[in-house]
């Protein structure tokens, strides 16, 4: 099994917010609401692109 996670610390932004998904399209609808709230991004291609550069497929180790 393996699982997406998101650190905005890792797009460059002084953020603490990280968050996983089971599945890319959960994943990147929770970006897309912590962009556009916390970082007043309303460019939909610019969110894609943080998306895109930022998440990262991981293993998950729970059963
Ligand atoms: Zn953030």
């Amino acid at each position: 099994m393996s699982k997406f996670r998101f650190r905005c610390r890792n797009t460059g932004k002084e953020c603490d917010y990280e968050m996983t998904a089971k599945t890319r399209e959960e994943a990147e609808e929770h970006v897309r609401a912590h962009a556009q709230r916390f970082h007043d991004m309303r460019s939909s291609s610019s969110i894609t692109d943080l998306v895109n550069r930022s998440l990262e497929e991981v293993e998950d180790y729970r059963d």
